[in-house]
């Protein structure tokens, strides 16, 4: 006898299931779609089970072309769930994005072979037969049991291949568990066909599935009914390169300000106002919340979002007021037009990120544009990011050397330590592309300290001093002069190398210098260790020739372009200057000498020591040991 008391319950959890799906926002991506085909199809399935095996046991008393109908609906139900399972799985797994031929629909073939053969056996027979002695089984009616292994180890291959892709390892244990529970239920039906225990694995299967990624909840703001970044990702990374609608940011400004100054309770009150106005003013749109006031607004192609904005600011020019808040809000906005450009969902979410912070800092209110230039630059420097976080994990950064000439000798007695990255195609990248990248990035101490060890090995292989080179400089970013325990790392690696940290010249730019106390303090802190300093790229910054007096530079260096102009147009001020520093103790270095007659003018007006192209680029470090080192 058939025992359906297992697939009510089952009927009930989905129904329950159907009702938390439904009562929130869900996001329009492809595997939110094939969650809701399997709550459909699954529902479907258990109805028409329970229908027809309640029709099979009393089918003396019905007609009998009912008894074959419902059947008839039970097995085509049950091949469309085939399809749907795996169908899900391949959409958690984005199989067609990455594999977009509609070659792979032929997937589906025997889904439909099982369909046909289903409604064919109304009168056929191949899979079950009704006659007056009741239901049968018919001679294809292992076809079920086929199609399904068939799906389900299409499903286990996908995970194989794609798998790997899948961000968090909940989610990919989490989708081979939905697969296996599958598995399972298929074995259990072909062993107890009696018990309708595979609606049960079913919907352990889809619950398994609903918590670990159709919890609407996953992309929902803490706040309120707006979808989070996360969904945003999602989204675009769903539509890239298919999507040709465009893109809003909407910035409050001073969010920060105005939460301390108008409360928690009434900005968030003022949020939901914004989200309600967009949600009913621009019903076709996705909106998303991104912290501290910044909205992201998807609109279909047919919106022009220069309108949209234009409403967006009239709305703005009045208070938002509610029963528990009365708010005067400005914003900024950003509109991003993605096109057909096929960009990650990382890249249009940075470029967006970046859009907004301008547009908060614009003052006149006017809307920023994003175009196709600010994705080649945020792709670039993504790509530098890259660059630097693989060069200094793999101790790769490269440290290039420029010779220092005297001008009392014309002997090469110094050099300046450069660094330089090397890109995939094996291209080196100057350090004009990436030293203010690692400054934001928050690496430039690592890829510093690392120059700065490689530089020290360089004195010890090469045992410097000797060999006439008698310093090398080394450059220090603000960043890293800032960084109060500098003095104690640089002994640490001085020490590990055994060299002379006199040796070492440290070049530090003016931006170093805005704190005097800490300037100064700083200075004495490293120079009692033995460390010498370098004014670098002298002329380009605030100069105040009074703070320079106090503070203990060996070296001053001018930079390549005071050098240039004073070349073109001498005058007196770079003599005069020159005369000064001499007389403060410093010695002096011209940059950017390019020929013999810059070099000649220079020393003329009493420059110690020339850097330039006129003698050397910067070159490798075995190069420069070839060329300058060998007695
Ligand atoms: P800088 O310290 O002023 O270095 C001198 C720059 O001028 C070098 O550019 C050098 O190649 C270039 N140069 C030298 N002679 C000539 C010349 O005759 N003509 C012309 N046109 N250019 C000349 P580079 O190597 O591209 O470095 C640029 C800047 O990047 C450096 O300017 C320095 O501020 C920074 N930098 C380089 N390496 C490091 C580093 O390891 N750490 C930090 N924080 N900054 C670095
Ligand atoms: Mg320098
Ligand atoms: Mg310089």
């Amino acid at each position: 006898m058939w025992n359906f008391s297992f697939a009510i319950p089952s009927l009930l959890i989905l129904g329950l299931l159907l009702l938390v799906y439904f009562s929130l926002p869900r996001l329009r991506i492809s595997m939110n779609r094939a969650f809701l085909y399997i709550l459909v199809v699954e529902s479907c399935v258990i109805i028409a089970d329970i229908l027809s095996t309640w029709a099979d046991i009393n089918y003396t008393s019905l007609p009998l072309f009912v008894v074959n109908l419902l059947n008839c609906v039970y097995f085509v139900a049950f091949f469309m769930r085939a399809g749907s399972l795996m169908f899900y799985a391949t959409s958690v797994l984005r199989v067609f994005k990455y594999r977009k031929s509609r070659y792979y629909q032929v997937v589906y073939l025997p889904m439909l072979f099982g369909i046909l053969m289903s409604i064919l056996s109304l009168k056929f027979g191949f899979i079950y037969s009704i006659d007056e002695k009741g239901y049968h089984s018919g001679p294809w009616y292992n076809l079920l049991y086929i199609i399904y292994w068939f799906y389900l180890t299409v499903s286990l291959i996908c995970w194989v291949l794609y798998g790997g892709k899948l961000r968090r390892k909940r989610e990919r244990y989490g989708l081979l568990l939905y697969i296996m529970i599958l598995m399972a239920g298929i074995l259990i039906r072909y062993m107890f066909p009696k018990i309708l225990l595979m609606d049960t694995f079913c919907i352990m299967a889809i619950l398994v599935v609903y918590l670990i990624f159709e919890n609407p909840e996953f992309y929902l703001e803490r706040r309120g009914n707006i979808f989070n970044s996360s969904a945003f990702s999602d989204f675009i990374e769903e539509n890239n390169g298919k999507f040709q609608g465009s893109v809003i940011g909407i910035v409050i400004h001073n969010y920060n300000e105005l939460r301390d100054v108008y409360g928690g309770k009434q900005m968030d009150e003022g949020l939901t106002m914004i989200t309600r106005f967009i949600a009913t003013s621009f019903p076709d749109c996705n909106i998303f919340y991104h912290r501290r006031g910044r909205f992201m607004v998807i609109c279909p192609v047919d919106y022009d979002p220069d309108r949209v904005v234009d409403k967006l600011k009239e709305r703005f020019r009045s208070t938002w007021k509610s029963e528990s808040a009365d708010l005067y809000l400005s914003a900024g906005y950003v509109i991003m037009n993605i096109g057909e450009a096929v960009v990650s969902a990382d890249t249009v979410f940075t470029v967006l990120i970046n859009g907004m912070d301008e547009a908060d800092s614009e003052s006149n209110h006017e809307t920023v544009y994003i175009d196709k230039k600010s994705f080649e630059r945020t792709i670039k420097e993504t790509e530098i990011k890259r660059l630097i976080d693989h060069g200094i994990e793999n101790n790769e950064v490269q440290v290039f050397l420029q010779p220092l000439v005297s001008t009392r000798t014309g002997r090469v007695v110094g050099a300046e330590a450069l660094s330089r990255l090397c890109d995939s195609g094996g291209s080196i990248v100057p350090p004009g592309a990436f030293i203010d990248i690692a400054e934001r990035n928050g690496r430039i101490n690592e890829l510093g300290e690392q120059v700065f060890e490689k530089t020290c090995s360089f004195i010890k292989e090469h045992s410097l001093p000797g060999k006439g080179l008698e310093w090398i400089n080394v450059n220090l970013s603000p960043i890293q002069f800032l960084r109060s325990d500098l003095a104690d790392r640089f002994s640490e690696i001085i020490e590990k190398y055994g060299v002379d940290p006199g040796m070492v010249h440290l070049e530090i730019t003016e931006a170093s210098m805005i704190d005097d106390t800490f300037l100064q303090k700083q200075m004495t802190r490293m120079t009692d260790k033995g460390f010498k300093f370098a004014l670098d790229d002298y002329g380009t910054g605030y100069s105040n020739l009074n703070r320079l007096k106090k503070c203990p530079f060996a070296n001053v260096k001018i930079d390549m372009s005071v050098v240039w102009d004073y070349y073109k147009e001498p005058d007196e001020i770079l003599p005069t200057m020159i005369k000064a520093f001499k007389q403060m103790g410093f010695e002096v270095t011209a940059e950017g000498i390019e020929d013999e007659k810059m070099a000649n003018a220079m020393k003329h007006i009493g420059c110690d020591y020339l850097q330039g192209y006129c003698y050397s680029r910067p070159i490798t470090m075995n190069e420069f040991a070839d060329k300058y080192l060998n007695d």
